[in-house]
This record gives structure tokens, sequence and C-alpha cells, in this order.
């Protein structure tokens, strides 16, 4: 698929030009391919939210750094404003104390006055916990302390100083007079943390002692620090090794939460050291966790919380926008699909504005009329294609097209191409509605129909001549389906022969013999057998009056039913044909019979003689013996039997020959093999025993009987039997060669049972030129020969459905006879055999 080309046609762009800024940049981003420009412009905005995160960031720092300076400054000066304002304290509380041992050794107050004088500093400052006198003798003279110091603080006067830094110190002051501080390392739990001031009394050079001041560091930090200070930072005293001894605010101060990743520290405490004291106490100052941190943190939460929203709004519409891209191109695959649609597409294809005005015509259209799209698109009507006399329907019809009034089926209209052919065409009208529902013009598909048109009246056509050949028929052709008194298809002839109703149809069938099927079989109706006697069975119509041969098939119909289709032919006249050739077949066997006979006449006029010459001679006899008187009733008798049996022998030739050639009805029956056997041998005799040839049989036993019509078999037989005596006699075989043997067996040809005939004869055999012509109507090799003998025969057996068949005997290369056999089926053939073409053929 082709990118979309929203930004692909790019003006080249002259990178030597000097343009603005603006130009340059919008000639690079033109410059870019356009799968970088969508990369860069969703990349771009999330560029830009990292980049101003980073510099609310850098700004949070910076101003934190800044604030920090600022407050660490102000911490400064407060720690040493207070400490300033320690140190002039406690120098005060020095003069002070430093005044009271100058009036010591001045010996003008005695331990009363000092006490008075201790008790008034201690109850106005309230730093001063206790003012002690010790002497030389670092014994405690007196000591004055506040009633909150405990018990165990306590200084008992005319008791030497327990040993201890404090006597340490006072040792040390014993050789070097001068006040010295000391913070007693204490632990800070027992006893609240005392701050000692040893101040000498000396008079001139004399040491007398000392006076030692002891101050509470609780006290004197809350007393030196100013209230807005301690307000605003943790303030606290601190021992030499940095331990806390005081700290009013309780705790340390929690610590600013850091941030140190983005440069935040934590603020420092800020220390000095106590004057005049020195490094053992210092003064400690830390700021408070402050709300500017909090807002500050809460800001940076805000900002950092709207840049990550920001970033994920836009990778939202990052994936939004692919979404919408994906969308896009698989809308213009489907434009590119619905075109390359539109261009392989036959139908031609024409748009219309609510004016008439055409907007849009396809490739097809334009090829079917020969106009391009440019001299079409923008035409008012009438358009060029319009034939010119077809303007005022053509019109006509755009008027109703416009007014909405469409056609379902599209209406048929003339097109005229641009070389000035013209061409049918359907037109197809439906509304045009834009994205929004509106309706904007009409679109048409026009469709030669030229070709459909021809192909219609090509099949009408066709059509017409498959109805004329199948109403001229002169046989009846029906179709029904199975089991439904339906008639699907009649031509003229069986509405003629039947009327219009399936009864013609069903009744044929049933006179054919073929076995309608019973309605509780229709369902399965794969699984009919129906049966026909004879698949073109002949039935004789008596309304009609025709002989009407009937035939059968099964065919699918067009709807998938099975269905039966009957053609009835009329064969009226070729059965009277066949009616007149079987009157003259008929003849023609008795005429040959007869033939026969005369053939046979002088051996039939020799068998009659014989009796007659009988009887005459025991008439004659008989006369003589009457005429001479010697005739006796015995002899008279005898004579007579003997002339009764002489003239029924004769009466019986005469019978047979007169049931040989008497003409009769074909007729077959059931006949009995030795029967026929028997009565041809009897006739064939006559001539057999006048030329002197001996006739032999074998008949095998049991023989079933045939279906056959006896006479014509006899006739067969005997004719057979005659040309086989009369070969012998023409080929003049001495005595032991006359003979001639009937041999009859049963036999199956073709898996059908029947049984054979067969007559041997021992005469000269066929020669070659006679085996070609043996079976040749009037074909004779003998001068008072007919020739239609074995022409007939045949004729008779293959009536019969059987074979006639002639071959020479050999002995050795020696030709010893010839052999004529015949073979006849038991039962009718049509019987046995299973109609095969009746079954359905799908
Ligand atoms: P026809 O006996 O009147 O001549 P056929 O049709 O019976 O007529 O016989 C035709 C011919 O076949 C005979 O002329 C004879 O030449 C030959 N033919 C028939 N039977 C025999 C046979 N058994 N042996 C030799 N030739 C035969």
């Amino acid at each position: 698929m082709p990118p979309p080309h929203h930004h692909s046609d790019l003006a080249p762009t002259n990178p030597f030009s000097l343009e603005p800024p603006t130009r340059w940049w919008r000639s690079w981003w033109r410059s870019l391919s356009p799968t970088r420009q969508d990369r860069l412009a969703a990349i771009a905005p999330l560029i830009s939210v990292a980049l101003f995160f980073v510099a609310i960031v850098a700004s949070f720092w910076y101003l934190r750094t800044e604030e920090q300076d600022r407050e660490q400054d102000a911490l400064m000066r407060s720690v040493h404003y207070t400490q300033q304002r320690m140190r002039l304290r406690l120098l005060e509380r020095q003069e002070q104390i430093m005044r009271l041992a100058r009036d010591v050794a001045t010996e003008q107050m005695g331990t009363a006055e000092f006490a008075s004088r201790a008790e008034t500093l201690i109850t106005q400052y309230p730093e001063l916990q206790a003012i002690t006198w010790v002497n030389a003798e670092s014994t405690v003279v007196i000591s004055q302390a506040a009633p909150a110091v405990p018990s165990g603080q306590l200084h008992t006067p005319a008791r030497p100083l327990p040993p201890g830094p404090t006597a340490t110190i006072f040792a040390q002051i014993r050789k070097q007079p001068q006040s010295v501080y000391w913070q007693p390392q204490m632990d800070p739990n027992a006893a609240p943390p005392m701050l000692q001031l040893q101040v000498p009394i000396t008079a001139g050079v004399k040491f007398l002692g000392t006076v030692l001041a002891e101050f509470s560091v609780d006290n004197l930090l809350r007393y030196t620090t100013p209230t807005e200070i301690l307000s605003r930072y943790t303030v606290s005293m601190l021992d030499a090794q940095g331990r806390t001894l005081s700290s009013p605010g309780g705790s340390h101060a929690q610590p600013r939460l850091s941030l140190p990743w983005i440069g935040l520290q934590p603020l420092k405490a800020y220390t000095l050291p106590v004057m005049p004291v020195g490094d053992s106490l210092s003064l400690s100052a830390q700021a408070y966790r402050t709300s500017p941190g909090l807002v500050g943190n809460g800001l940076f939460w805000l900002v950092g919380s709207l840049s990550l929203l920001t970033a994920w709004l836009l990778l939202g519409t990052w994936r939004h926008t692919g979404k919408r891209l994906r969308t896009q191109e698989a809308l213009v695959a489907e434009t590119n699909f619905r075109r390359a649609m539109e261009n392989s597409l036959l139908t031609g294809m024409r748009a219309l504005d609510l004016q008439g005005r055409i907007t849009y015509v396809n490739a097809a259209f334009c090829q079917m009329t020969g106009w391009d799209e440019a001299e079409l698109v923008g035409q008012l009507p009438p358009y060029p294609y319009w034939p010119k006399a077809e303007y005022a329907n053509l019109m006509l019809k755009l008027k109703e097209e416009l007014s909405g009034k469409t056609v379902p089926g599209g209406f048929q209209i003339k097109v005229q191409r641009k070389n000035g052919t013209c061409f049918d065409a359907r037109l197809y009208v439906s509304p045009l509605v834009d994205a929004h529902g509106q309706h904007t013009g009409w679109m048409s598909s026009i469709t030669d129909i030229t070709e459909p048109n021809r192909i219609r009246a090509q099949l009408a056509a066709s059509h017409e001549r498959f109805t004329i050949v199948l109403e001229s028929l002169d046989a009846s052709v029906s179709v029904a389906p199975l089991g439904s008194a339906e008639l699907l298809f009649a031509n003229k002839s069986y509405r003629q022969w039947f009327g219009s109703q399936t009864t013609g149809h069903l009744q044929l069938l049933q006179e054919a013999g073929i076995v309608k099927a019973s309605p509780q079989e229709d369902d399965n109706a794969l699984n009919l057998r129906p049966k026909a006697r004879n698949k073109n069975a002949e039935v004789f119509w008596p309304e009609l009056n025709k002989w009407l041969e009937v035939r059968s098939r099964y065919l699918t119909w067009v709807d998938g039913r099975l269905a039966q289709m009957v053609i009835a032919t009329d064969i009226t006249a070729r059965h009277q044909a066949e009616e007149q050739a079987a009157q003259q077949a008929e003849r023609a066997q008795a005429a040959s019979r007869l033939i026969t006979m005369g053939e046979m006449a002088s051996s039939v006029a020799h068998e009659l003689n014989q009796p007659l010459t009988a009887i005459n001679n025991y008439c004659s006899g008989m006369l003589s013996r009457l005429d001479s008187g010697t005739l006796t009733e015995s002899q008279m008798r005898f004579a007579l039997e003997k002339t009764a049996h002489q003239a029924q022998r004769a009466g019986q030739v005469i019978q047979h020959i007169r049931s040989f050639v008497k003409r009769s009805e074909p007729n077959r029956a059931p006949a009995q093999v030795e029967d026929m056997v028997a009565e041809a041998m009897e006739l064939a005799n006559f001539e057999l025993r006048r030329r002197n040839v001996r006739l032999s049989h074998h008949i095998a036993a049991r023989l079933p009987p045939v279906l056959a019509d006896a006479i014509l078999i006899e006739q067969v037989l005997v004719n057979l039997m005659k040309n086989a005596a009369e070969a012998i006699d023409h080929g003049g075989r001495p005595e032991g060669r006359r003979s001639v043997e009937l041999l009859v067996r049963p036999k199956t040809l073709e898996e059908r049972p029947g049984v054979e005939f067969a007559v041997q004869d021992t005469g000269p055999g066929l020669p070659p030129q006679v085996l070609e012509r043996l079976f040749e109507a009037f074909f004779s090799t003998k001068s008072e020969g007919m020739g239609i003998g074995l022409n007939l025969c045949r004729s008779i057996i293959e009536s019969h459905n059987g074979r006639l068949q002639a071959q020479n005997l050999y002995n050795g290369s020696e030709v010893t006879g010839c052999c004529f056999s015949f073979w006849i089926p038991l039962a009718e053939p049509a019987a046995l055999q299973e109609d095969k073409d009746t079954l359905p053929q799908q």
C-alpha cells in the first residue's frame, strides 16, 4: 500500500537561498519523509514536556539553594547576636562577682553582708544559681544558692571544696590569680548543667581565696536569647564534646525533608563558642522545618504530576494518532480497492447532481460510450451520448430519474457511442447520499445489454426450435414425477392423444407393463426397481385405434426431482407391415413345406404305393379265392385285417403329410423334443428309404420341453435330413457308407440353456464356394433344386432366437461328410432377460 500522500507533493527546495527562518524551517519540515514527520510530530511535545519539567526542577533547585543560603546567613547573624548578648551578660556578672571579691578582700564585708549581697544578685539575675566564698584554705566560708538548686549541688560551709575540677581550678587560681570559667563535665541527666566562674580574692599580692559563682546554663540561654530567635531556631548550648547541655525547645529540630537528588541539603547548624568561657561551652542554632519548604514541595509535586499527566496524555494522543493513521491507511487501501474494483467493473457508473449535471463517470462508462471523462463530467442534458432521435424520450426518462421515480428493475435506453453507433443499455438509478446523510445526487449504473439481448434472442430461438421439434414429433412425449399426478411436460402429440392430464402417461406405463411405484415407496425413489416386461413395449390403444411403442426413461428433472419420461411412438404402420411380413413368412414356410413335399412326391408315392399294392394284392387274392369258392372265413378275416392295416398305414402317411403341409397359425407352445423328432424322422424316412440311406438317431434322455412352433422345427429337421440323403445319393456312396445320424442333446449357449439338434451325413461335404452362399435364397447346386430350403431354415431358427450352422466332418484331411446343427433356447429370451434400460439413469 502506498503511504498516505498528504505531504508527498513536495516543492523542490533550494538550500542555498537566503530565506527567513520560518521559510527555512518549513522547507526543512517538508524535506522530511511523511513517516519522520509523523514521528517528530509525536515526539516533539514529549520532548518539550520533558524540557519543561527539567527547567522547573532546575529553578526549584536554584531557588531552594538561594533560600538556603539566605537562611544560613540569617542563622549566622542570629547566633552572633545571641553570642554577643551572652558575652555581655556574662561579663556583667563577672564584673559584679569581681566587685564582691574586692569587697571581701578589703575586709569591709562580713559573711552576713556577703550573704545578703549574694542573695540580691541571685534573685536579680536568674542565671546565677549559687555564690560561694571559699577561703585561702579552700574551705567554704559561706554559700548562697537559689532555691531551685538541688541539694546535691550545694556547698556546705566550713567544709573544704571536694576534690575535683573545682578544687583543681582553685589550686590553679592560687598560683595565678585570675578569673576562670569552667564548665564542669556533668551527667546532664543527673543534674541541670552548671557553668562555674571562680574569681580570686586578693589583697595586694596576698591570695585570700575565691568567689565561686555558678550559672545555670539553661537560664543563661533562656534569658540571653531573644524570643524571636528562639521561635525561629532550635538554640542549644553544647559542651566541649558537642553534647547538648541545654535546649529550650526540647529535642533537636526535625531536619528538613531532604531531596538530595535535586540538590537540596538539610540546613546546617551554626555553632559559636560562648565568650568569654571559650571552647568548653558553645552556642548552636538550627532552623526549624519551615512551611515554605512544604509549599515548595507541594508545588514541585504538582508540577511533576502535571508533567506526567501531560506526558501520559501525549502518549495517549500518540496512540490515538497511530490508530487514526491506521484507519487512514485502511481507508486509503479501501479507496484504492474500490477504485480498482470500479475500474475493473464492466458496468458503467455515472453520477448526477440534483440539477442533472454529470459529476462522475467511471472507466467502464467511458469505454462503453467512447467519450472521455473530461468530455462528460460537467455536462448538462442533453448529454453527448444521447442519440438525437431519442432526445424527447430520454429527457422524459431523466426527469423521472431526477424526481426520484426509480424503477427497481431499471429501464432500457439507447446510448450513442462517440463513433455514432448505438447500443441498448439498461439503466439502474439509486440516490447518492453524502456522509452527513444529505441527498446530493443520483448514481446510475449502465450495462450494455446488446449481448444479453442477443443471447436471450438466441435462447428464445433455440427454445422455439426445440419446441417446434418436440411439438411436431408424431411421438407423444410426457414427463411426470414419480408418484405424483403432476404433468411436468407434454408435447403436442401427447395433448392431442391424451389431453392435458397425467392419466394418459400413467396408463401408458401400466399398459406397457412398466410397474409404477406404489405411493409408499415414493420417498425412496432410488430404490425403486420398476420392471418392464419389455423395454419397448407395444401397446394397442383402442381409443386411438393405434399401435404405440412405449419407452420410458428415468431422469432428474430441472428441479432435482426424479421423474419418468414416457415416449409413445405411433407404430401402427410398422405394426401392419410386420404383420404382413409375418403373414408372408408364414406363407413362404407353408409353400416351402409344399415344395419339400413336391420334391418328396416320388418318395411319398412310393411310400403310398406299398400299402396300396398290398391292399390290391389282398383284394385280388380274396376275389380269386371267392371265385374259386375256396375262401374260408378265417382266410377272409386275415386278408381283411391286412387290408385294413395297409389302408390305415396309407391314411397315416397322408395324415402326416397333411399335418405337415397344413397351413396353421404360428403358434409357439412348450413342445416335447422327442415328439417333434419322431414326427420329423417319420416324414424324412420316406425319402431316406427310397434313396437307400439308413437313419440312425441318438436323443438324450429327459430333455426339457422347448418353447417352439413344433411344425416349423419339424420342417427344419425334415429339410436337413432330406438334404443329407440327397448329398449321399448324389455322392454315389457305396452301401456301407449310406447313413444319416440325428443327434439331440441339451446345450447351454451364451449362458442360455437350450437344445442342440445335429444332422450328420456321409456325403461329399460342402465345398468352400457352396459354404459361402449356403443360406442364400435360390442358391442350389441341384438341377431340380429350388434353393430356398436352408434360407428358410435359418429364418425359422433365428425367429426362435436360435443358431443354425454348417460344417464339414473330417477324417484326417479327408472330408467324410457334413454336419448341419441348430440350437434353440429352452425359454423365451425376452422373459429371461432383465431389462437393463429401465433402471433410473443418473
Ligand atoms: P436345394 O436342396 O433345393 O438345392 P437347399 O437350400 O436345401 O436347396 O440346399 C442348397 C444347397 O446346399 C444344395 O444345392 C447343396 O448343394 C447344398 N447342400 C445342402 N445340404 C447338403 C449336404 N448335407 N451335403 C452337401 N451339400 C449340401
